[in-house]
């Protein structure tokens, strides 16, 4: 391999970013045009079921496939359930899993403190969307190592474009397929399978992610105080992200395989999770026990002010 120049470097930066403003703004503007057209009655169940359909399936892409299995191997599986949820959540575009799992380490290696990638310590905005249109680039040479020689990721963190393609195609010629034979035909439905399942379903898919990020940093409650950040518990984001909202049990074990640590906290990730071991399709689930539970909880009410005080240091 060569080394780069400063200036091809550069130019590599800003291709890069370029590509990240196109994949931010561009499925925000199809959720302001698709809002209209919903409006204006312009869209029909279908668009909106294939809309939900690929939003459940690429959302829990990442919170099984590119979270839970291998950026905190939470639980272990056979390799084409493995491949199945790595696809899945490369339909998401959130870039590719390498590039994914090397910054959600980065976060938890420096959580609230400095060098996080997104921390709302730095503003609301730039924990949610400003962190990815700055100068951060992800460092899979420190935080994905484990990656380096797991061949399944490696092949499909490649092929990243061609999922890109396919998460975008794939709607879109369902929907068309399916209204063949109602007025319009083929071409308005592949049109609004490309708008609904696949540019408004990507958009959706980023700001739920994104929200815990920045809502999960700054609303909710704390029950592990003690952790050295400021995730919290959100009920809200943790129905629909797929229960990636209960964040500060997260932070507080973050190899815990189920979020949701009591029967309300609604956490369909581990649902799916639990039947996979019902069916004898993933071992090793690791979770906390109550009584390690108990003991960080309890900390809480010994230390919540020293946790606190760590993460304002760091900030001033
Ligand atoms: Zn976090
Ligand atoms: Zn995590």
């Amino acid at each position: 391999m060569t080394e780069s120049s400063p200036a091809q470097t550069k130019r590599g930066i800003e291709w890069g970013h370029l590509l990240t403003l196109i994949f931010v703004v561009g499925p925000f503007l199809a959720l302001t045009f698709g809002i209209t057209q919903l409006w204006n009655r312009e869209v029909n169940a279908r668009d909106l079921v294939i809309c939900g359909a690929f939003y459940v399936l690429s959302a829990l892409g990442i919170t099984i496939g590119f979270h839970r299995l291998v950026t905190h191997r939470s639980f272990v599986t056979f390799w084409p359930i493995r491949a199945l949820f790595l696809v899945l959540g490369s339909l998401a575009v959130e870039g590719s899993a390498v590039y994914w799992v090397a910054t959600h380490l980065e976060h938890h290696a420096k959580s609230d403190r400095e060098g996080d990638p997104h921390s709302p310590r730095e503003g609301f905005w730039h924990a949610h969307i400003g962190w990815m249109l700055g100068a951060y680039s992800a460092k899979p040479e420190v935080y994905a190592r484990h990656l380096e020689q797991d061949r399944l990721v490696q092949i499909i963190s490649r092929t990243f474009a061609v999922w890109v393609a396919v998460s975008l195609a794939l709607p879109a010629v369902l929907d068309g397929w399916l209204s063949a034979g109602s007025p319009g035909g083929f071409g308005t439905g592949f049109w609004h399978g490309f708008l609904w399942g696949g540019l408004v379903r990507v958009c959706l898919t980023h700001h739920i992610t994104w929200s815990v990020n920045s809502i999960c940093h700054t609303f909710g409650q704390r029950p592990f105080a003690a952790t050295r950040d400021t995730s919290r518990n959100n009920l809200l984001v943790g129905i629909l992200a797929m229960g990636e909202g209960w964040h500060n049990n997260h932070h507080a074990f973050p190899s815990a395989a189920y979020h949701g640590f009591t029967w309300w906290q609604i956490d369909v990730s581990a649902y799916v999770i639990r039947l996979l071991k019902l069916l004898r399709l993933a071992s090793k689930v690791q979770m906390p026990g109550l009584e390690a539970q108990e003991r960080l909880r309890t900390r809480v009410r010994t230390l919540p002010q020293a946790a606190e005080d760590q993460v304002s240091t760091v900030a001033s």
